[in-house]
């Protein structure tokens, strides 16, 4: 990288606006594909959205707030904070809303983040952390994760003097794997107070195990940890664009100073309310994943192809094998021209691997014999 003052200069003297440094070697996001060629209307398996939908009040609530299209939302989400404080029993003072979780991250960055820091995540974790950190001209810090989980000593020996946030994802996309809230605790207590640790919940609410926690309660009384979670995925409002995040007060009064007033709607925040409240589609959408997600694993595994275990997600990553006629890329090809759509994840450096979202009994089933069909070819 040039230095600053050299590129100060050159963008000066330039005959067209320049970015600043660094701007265009960032890779752009890659969202799950949403389109299939020739496919009227395909299924989409690729972006891990609720495949039962989204809850009938939630849509209700939505449908209701036409009424107030022409008015400014409550910049500070009233009704949504206090649905969250008193579900999860946190300060509504220490909560932050965002155009979805991505927000929330990228607010923390530009509050935390200058150019020569570093954020470190896992190998494979998720593209928008790094995004963000690139467009505050800060390092990327991938730690290596051993059988496609994070690992905690990895983590702490990308950990320097200039690293100022550490994202985990938990359970982590595109793996899906998780680790016990017993390493999350032996992480938090190894890096410096200076670090901030960030446990992005955004499929925490799939994770069933008891070792398994979001993070939460250590949330309560640590001065670094920030817990975020979105409506996108269990609650299924991803086109709404609403998450959180519950931090100490301090983090919060500095994501406050430059988060933009109205960055969350009328309706997401209604939406939202009426999502939190209906326990019974949540459990019909975490049933569901529980029914789905070991018959998918098991007739996978029987295909002879290599799914990615334990995952505790709405989704599965899967293996290929790299002999021609049967790699990842290949597969995925296969599946569009059938009309299911999931996600190639080479972006994620995950070459040989897809990651197919747990979808309705006969998506699954058309999957299993799409991919039947591949490899029998
Ligand atoms: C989907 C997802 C999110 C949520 O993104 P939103 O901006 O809230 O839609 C956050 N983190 C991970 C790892 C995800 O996969």
């Amino acid at each position: 990288m040039p230095d600053t003052a050299d590129l100060s200069d050159e963008r000066s003297r330039a005959s067209r606006p320049l970015p600043k440094a660094g701007i265009m070697d960032i890779h752009a996001y890659v969202p799950g594909k949403a389109k299939a060629e020739g496919v009227e209307n395909p299924i989409k398996l690729s972006a891990n959205e609720n495949i039962l939908g989204s809850s009938p009040k939630a849509r209700e609530a939505y449908v209701a707030a036409a009424d107030s299209m022409h008015m400014y939302p409550d910049p500070r989400a009233s009704i949504l904070r206090t649905a969250i404080a008193e579900k999860f029993r946190l300060e509504p003072e220490r909560l932050i809303f965002g155009c979805g979780s991505d927000e929330v991250f990228a607010i923390l960055q530009q509050a935390y983040l200058e150019p020569g820091d570093n954020i470190v995540q896992g190998e494979y974790g998720f593209a928008a952390y790094a995004i963000g950190a690139h467009a505050q001209q800060a390092e990327v810090r991938m730690a290596k994760e051993p059988g496609y989980r994070i690992d905690v000593d990895e983590v702490l020996k990308c950990v320097d003097e200039r690293t100022r946030i550490v994202f985990i994802a938990n359970p982590g996309n595109p793996t899906g794997t998780w680790i016990p809230f017993s390493e999350v605790r032996r992480l938090h207590e190894a890096l410096p107070p200076s670090v901030i640790l960030v446990l992005d919940g955004a499929y925490g609410e799939f994770a069933l195990d008891p070792q398994f926690d979001d993070g939460l309660d250590l949330a309560r009384t640590a001065s670094n940890v920030v817990v975020t979670h979105t409506f996108s995925k269990l609650h299924g409002l991803a086109a709404l664009r609403v998450g959180w995040g519950y931090a100490p007060s301090e983090i919060i009064a500095a994501m406050d100073r430059i988060r933009l007033p109205f960055n969350t709607t009328i309706a997401a925040q209604r939406a939202a309310v009426a999502a939190l409240e209906d326990e019974d589609f949540q459990k019909r959408s975490i049933d569901f994943v529980e029914q789905w997600r070991p018959w998918l694993s098991q007739q996978l595994g029987g295909l002879g192809l290599d799914v990615v275990l334990p995952s505790a997600a709405n989704f599965l990553l899967v293996g290929f094998p790299k002999e021609p006629g049967r790699t990842a890329v290949e597969a995925e090809a296969f599946l569009a021209s059938k009309g299911l759509l999931v996600r190639g994840v080479s972006n994620y450096g995950l070459p040989d691997h897809i990651r197919i979202t747990i979808g309705l009994e006969e998506h699954n089933r058309a999957v299993i014999d799409a991919l039947a069909e591949f490899l029998r070819r």
